[in-house]
C-alpha cells in the first residue's frame, strides 16, 4: 500500500485526530508515546502500542495488516513483548513510524481509516507493561539543588558540593533486572543498618528510612560501538525517549554500605518507571538552555544546541487508605547536566551504549523552597515530618502509595503528559 505521508509533520500543533482525544489528555496526537500493552480480556501476548487520548493503537496488528508498510521495519518488531527490536532500528525508522501513525490518526480516510480503527482499544482495557527489556541501568546525580541539599544534610559544616561535582555528571551503575513498571508493589527492603545501641555493630532489619527519588529516565535505542565516544549533539540519533523514574532508596541501608564504592543494596531492590516512552522528537520543540555551568567544562560535555527539558514533575503520596496529597513539584529544566551531556559522559571512556540502556537524571530538586524530589530533603532528614492526609510521614510506611506524574508544555502550546509512575509499599517478609 502507498501512503502519502512524506510531507506530514507529526509535531504540527494544529493537527487534530479523527479520534476523540479528550482536551488536556496526557497523550495528544502530537506526542505518540510508545509502550507495550497486554489486552486484559484475552490471552493475547504483550505487543507494541502507541497511546492516543484514552486509547491505544495496537502496532502489532497495524504492522501485520500493512498500515506500517514503507516504514523500513524488518519483520514483526511490534509482536514482541518489548520495544527493543524496534528501537534498535534507529532514528530514521523511529521517525517514519511516528510520522505514519500520526498520519493514520489524522489524515487517513475510507478503508485505511477503518483498518486503523480496528487497531484501537480503550487504554482501560489493556495492562501497560515494562516497555523495554532493560539492558544497562545507570543513575546520575545531576541536580545541583539536590546535591547541595543532601550535602548540607549529610556533611554539615562542609561545602555542600564535593569538588568533582561541577565538572562531570556523577553517576553509578545500577541494577537493570529490578527495574519494574508502574503499579508493581515495592517490598520494603532488608539490610544491615547501623545500630547505635550495639556499639557500631550493624543489625539486619527492614529499612525504617524508605524514600523516593523523583527522576526522569532516558532510553537508548540505537547502540554505539566500542571506542567511539558520542558527542552530546548526537543524542537524538541514539536516545529514543523519556519516561518517569522513581529510584526507591533505603537511606539507612545506604548510609551503612555506601563507602567507598557508592550505592548498592539500598537502591537495587526496585526502580519503578512509567510505562509510556515519550519520543524525544515530540519533546524537542521544548528544549531550553541548561543552567550556566559553575566551571569551565571539558568540551566533550558541551553541546552546540540546547537539550534541557522543561518537564514539571509532581510527587504525591497517599498514606494507607487516604487520598493522594501533593508533596512537591520540581522542574527538570534546572538539571545541571542534560541527558545529552550524560550520554557523552557514559561513552567518553570508550564504552558503547546498547539498545535498551536506561539512564536516569538523578533526583530532581529545584531552587524554590519545597521543590525537593525526595523525602530526606522534604523532611530535613526525617526531623520535620510532613502532614499527609491526617497522618505524619518522615519516611514511607507500609501501605503508602507514591505517585509521580510529569508534563511538558511546548512553546507551541501543546501539552505532553508522561502519564505516571506509582508504587505501593508492601511489608518486608519476616526473617
Ligand atoms: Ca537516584
Amino acid at each position: 500500500m502507498e501512503y502519502d505521508d512524506r510531507a506530514h509533520d507529526p509535531n504540527d500543533a494544529t493537527l487534530r485526530s479523527w479520534l476523540d482525544v479528550p482536551s488536556g489528555s496526557d497523550f495528544p496526537v502530537q506526542s505518540l508515546a510508545f509502550g507495550v500493552v497486554a489486552p486484559r480480556r484475552t490471552n493475547a501476548a504483550p505487543r507494541g502500542a502507541v497511546a492516543i487520548g484514552d486509547h491505544v493503537l495496537d502496532l502489532a496488528v497495524a504492522q501485520r495488516v500493512g498500515l506500517l508498510d514503507g516504514c523500513d521495519l524488518g519483520g514483526e518488531e511490534f509482536a514482541a513483548g518489548a520495544l527493543n527490536a524496534f528501537l534498535a532500528l534507529g532514528p530514521r525508522v523511529w521517525r517514519s513510524v511516528r510520522r505514519r501513525v500520526s498520519w493514520l490518526l489524522t489524515r487517513a480516510e475510507g478503508t485505511t481509516r477503518d483498518a486503523a480503527v480496528a487497531c484501537l482499544a480503550p487504554r482501560a482495557d489493556v495492562d501497560a507493561r515494562l516497555p523495554i527489556e532493560v539492558a544497562d541501568y545507570t543513575d546520575f546525580y545531576s541536580s545541583r539543588h539536590h546535591a547541595e541539599n543532601l550535602g548540607r544534610i549529610l556533611r554539615p559544616g562542609s561545602p555542600p558540593l564535593l569538588p568533582n561535582w561541577p565538572y562531570l555528571p556523577v553517576g553509578y551503575h545500577g541494577r537493570a533486572g529490578t527495574v519494574v513498571v508502574s503499579g508493581t508493589p515495592v517490598h520494603r527492603p532488608r539490610g544491615l543498618v547501623a545500630d547505635p545501641e550495639r556499639d557500631g555493630r550493624p543489625v539486619l532489619r527492614a529499612s525504617r528510612r524508605l524514600d523516593v527519588e523523583v527522576e526522569l529516565g532516558f532510553v537508548v535505542g540505537a547502540a554505539s560501538p566500542t571506542a567511539t565516544p558520542l558527542r552530546p549533539d548526537a543524542a537524538l540519533d541514539h536516545v529514543f525517549g523519556a519516561l518517569i523514574v522513581n529510584d526507591w532508596s533505603a537511606r539507612d541501608i545506604q548510609a551503612f554500605e555506601y563507602q567507598p564504592l557508592g550505592p548498592f543494596l539500598g537502591k537495587s531492590f526496585a526502580t519503578s518507571v512509567s510505562p509510556w516512552l515519550i519520543p524525544l522528537e515530540a519533546l524537542a520543540p521544548a528544549f531550553v538552555a541548561p543552567p550556566p555551568p559553575e566551571v569551565e567544562r571539558d568540551p566533550y560535555l558541551v553541546a552546540e544546541r540546547d537539550f534541557a527539558l522543561p518537564v514539571e514533575l509532581t510527587l504525591s503520596l497517599a498514606a494507607a487508605g487516604s487520598e493522594l496529597s501533593t508533596l512537591a513539584r520540581v522542574d527538570a529544566r534546572h538539571l545541571s547536566f542534560t541527558f545529552a551531556a550524560q550520554l557523552a559522559h557514559l561513552t567518553v571512556n570508550g564504552a558503547g551504549v546498547r539498545t535498551g540502556d536506561l539512564y536516569a537524571s538523578g533526583t530532581i530538586s529545584g531552587p524554590e523552597r519545597g521543590a525537593c524530589g525526595s523525602l530526606i530533603e522534604l523532611t530535613d532528614n526525617g526531623t520535620a515530618p510532613l502532614h499527609v492526609g491526617g497522618a505524619e510521614r518522615a519516611f514511607l510506611e507500609d501501605g503508602d502509595r507514591v505517585v509521580i506524574s510529569a508534563e511538558c508544555t511546548r512553546p507551541d502550546g501543546v501539552r505532553i503528559g508522561f502519564g505516571s509512575v506509582e508504587g505501593t509499599i508492601v511489608a518486608a517478609e519476616e526473617g
